[in-house]
């Protein structure tokens, strides 16, 4: 059993069920996620005989490493994981000034369809649980650390819908931000979706500090319909108006995405059209240029475009930025995750 599907409650009971006390749990948890320890014997505040246990009951790795590549500008990498159920998922490192952020992988594929994005394309192929998504960022922690740096934001934009896994996905942000563990504050943490509005709705009730970004990609139900299949079954105006909810009970601001695709959704109509959906309310749009996938033709809006189009939803009061594309040369860009055809 992967030893990160295990609250620290859960581990407590474990242990108790052996005869030992609750300390002996806190010690393993915080060998787990405060010194990143990944194999029984680097546990040496617990006795012999414990450590033994834990090796027979525990597995300490899921996934194998089965290539790492770094972008030609040294900002990006990304590892290509395999399961050991044959599923194949990538994780991603950027580098931004001080930042260092990973971005994880919650499904081995995504049901959602997007037309422009790699992962869409492949189709779904199964759930990560919870002590996988976890093993993703202690995978990049520990390379880190071993260069005296650490994790500083965690984004949910790799392969997958993390609100079609929520509870797996919830539960992994809830381990990674336990304070006697990895203590990974929650406002550092991003969870993304396409627009799948129950859960939306849930994310609001439970009242989570993690942020919020919600994949935009156009302002009318005709064209969202083409490039977000899921618009079908949670139209725009449900949409906007659990984003809506979801600002005023939070008091957090929302984020949107936006991948502008040229001649697609990148005209001023649209810029017009998704000005009027956000007015009001309290958010920030990021712009990325499309990021080229063997499955669709079009490309990525020209900066010209993009510049334009941020200029429009400034002037009407919206908080833009063009996200910096990255990592294209290993095709570790925002959509580009396939995890089987790897080039
Ligand atoms: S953009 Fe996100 S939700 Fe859409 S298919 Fe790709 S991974 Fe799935």
């Amino acid at each position: 059993m992967l030893i990160y599907d295990f609250t620290l409650e859960a581990l407590q009971s474990d242990l108790k069920s052996w005869g030992e006390p609750d300390y002996r749990a806190t010690q393993l948890w915080q060998g787990l996620y405060k010194h990143l320890y990944d194999t029984p014997n680097q546990f040496t505040t617990l006795p012999l005989h414990l450590r033994k246990k834990i090796e027979e009951r525990f597995t300490f790795h899921s996934f194998e490493s089965l290539i790492h590549v770094n972008s030609e500008d040294g900002e990006t990498e990304k590892v290509l994981l395999r399961s050991d159920d044959d599923q194949r998922i990538e994780t991603v490192l950027m580098y931004y000034d001080k930042r260092r952020t990973v971005c994880l992988s919650t499904q081995a594929g995504c049901a959602m369809g997007c037309v422009f994005c790699a992962t869409g394309q492949m189709g779904f192929h199964g759930n990560l649980s919870r002590g996988q998504i976890v093993e993703q960022v202690l995978y990049y922690a520990r390379k880190l650390s071993q260069r005296d740096d650490q994790v500083s934001n965690i984004v949910t934009m790799g392969m997958g819908e993390p609100f079609h896994n929520y509870d797996a996905t919830m539960d992994a942000l809830d381990i990674l931000n336990h304070p006697d563990g990895f203590n990974f504050g929650a406002r550092r943490m991003t969870v993304s979706t396409v627009g799948v509005i129950p859960m939306i709705e849930r994310f609001t009730r439970e009242g989570r500090r993690v942020n919020l970004a919600v994949s935009l990609h156009a302002a009318t139900n005709e064209l969202r319909d083409q490039l977000v299949p899921i618009n079908r079954k949670y139209p725009l105006e449900s949409l906007l108006r659990a984003c809506n909810e979801y600002v005023s009970l939070s008091g957090r601001r929302i984020s949107f995405e936006w991948a502008l695709i040229d001649g697609v959704n990148d005209s001023l109509e649209q810029a017009q059209k998704c000005s009027d959906l956000l007015k009001g309310l309290v958010c920030h749009v990021n712009l990325i240029p499309l990021n080229p996938t063997d499955g669709y033709a079009p490309s990525g809006a020209s900066q010209v475009t993009a510049t334009t189009f941020r200029h429009f939803l400034q002037s009407h009061g919206i908080p833009t930025t063009i996200r910096l594309r990255r990592g294209i040369d290993i095709h570790a860009g925002c959509g580009q995750l396939a995890g089987l055809n790897w080039k």
